[in-house]
C-alpha cells in the first residue's frame, strides 16, 4: 500500500517511523511518504490560510497550495482521506475497507478546516472520504492520521507477526469487546488470575471469554452487541 500524508506539520507524523508501521515499512508492506503542504505555496511568507469568506472566527486552509499538492500526489483513483470531527465515524469497519485500497492520500488540516471547493474538485477523480476520529475536536489532522494509518495498517496482510491476534480482537466479527486477558504470576498484590484460565480445559476457557466479552460490552458499550447476544448472559457489574 502507498500512503501520502500532507501537513503543515510533517514532523507531527515521525511517530510512523516507529513500531509496527515503521516495520511494516522495512518488510516493504508500506510505502509511506510525508509532505509538508507549504513545499506548494508560491509567496514569501508560505501562506496556506486565509480569513473565512462571510466572516467568522480562525482561517480557513486556502485551496490552490490543497490543489496543487493533490494534483502532484494523487493519481486518479486513489482515495483521499480528509481527518474532520463533522466526517464519517472512523470504525475498524471503515479501517478494513481502507485496507484494500492501494493508494492513500491523507490531507491533515488545521485551524477551521481546508476550503470545501478542494473537497469537491477532488471528488471528481478520487474518493473522497471525510473521517472523524470521535465526538471531540482536535487541533489537527496529525492525530487522526497517526491513528488511521495505525488502525488500516495493522490490517494489512503480512503486518501483524501473529495473524491470529487480529482474530479476537475488540471490534471484530462477533461485535464484542474483548475479555480481559492476564499473564504470569498467578497471584499478584493480592489479585488471583481466575483460575478457569490456569485449568487447561480449552473449550471452558473458550466459554468463559466469551462470556466475559459479552458482560464487557453490556455494561461499556450495549449499543454493539449483536441482537443474537442479548439476554444470552447474566450481567454483573462486577468486571472490570
Ligand atoms: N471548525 C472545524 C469544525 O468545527 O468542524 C474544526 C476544525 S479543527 C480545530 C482543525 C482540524 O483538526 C480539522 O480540520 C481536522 O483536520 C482536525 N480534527 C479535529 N477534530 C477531529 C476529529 N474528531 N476527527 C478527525 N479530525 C479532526
Amino acid at each position: 500500500m502507498r500512503v501520502d500524508v500532507v501537513s503543515i506539520f510533517p514532523d507531527y507524523l515521525r511517530a510512523l517511523e516507529l513500531s509496527l508501521p515503521g516495520r511494516a515499512r522495512e518488510k516493504g508492506l508500506l510505502d509511506l511518504a510525508v509532505h509538508d503542504l507549504r513545499d506548494w505555496t508560491h509567496d514569501r511568507h508560505r501562506a496556506v490560510d486565509d480569513t473565512p469568506t462571510g466572516g467568522g472566527a480562525g482561517m480557513v486552509m486556502k485551496p490552490q497550495p490543497w490543489g496543487e499538492a493533490l494534483d502532484a500526489l494523487a493519481p486518479d483513483g486513489a482515495t483521499l482521506l480528509v481527518p474532520t470531527p463533522a466526517g464519517e465515524r472512523f470504525t475498524q469497519r471503515v479501517a478494513e475497507e481502507l485496507s484494500a485500497r492501494e493508494h492513500l492520500v491523507v490531507a491533515c488540516g488545521r485551524y477551521e478546516g481546508i476550503d470545501q471547493r478542494v473537497l469537491d474538485e477532488s471528488a471528481r477523480r478520487l474518493e473522497v472520504r471525510e473521517l472523524s476520529l470521535g465526538d471531540y475536536v482536535l487541533n489537527g489532522g496529525e492525530v487522526a492520521a497517526l491513528a488511521m494509518i495505525e488502525a488500516v495498517c495493522r490490517l494489512l496482510p503480512g503486518f501483524m507477526g501473529n495473524a491470529e491476534s487480529l482474530a479476537e480482537e475488540s471490534h471484530g466479527a462477533d461485535g464484542l469487546l474483548e475479555y480481559p486477558v492476564y499473564t504470569r504470576p498467578a497471584a499478584w498484590r493480592g489479585h488471583e488470575v481466575p483460575e478457569v484460565l490456569l485449568s487447561g480445559d480449552h473449550a471452558r476457557i473458550a466459554a468463559w471469554r466469551h462470556a466475559q466479552a459479552v458482560r464487557r460490552t453490556t455494561l461499556r458499550r450495549p449499543d454493539l452487541l449483536p441482537a443474537t447476544t442479548t439476554g444470552e448472559t447474566e450481567v454483573r457489574p462486577a468486571v472490570a
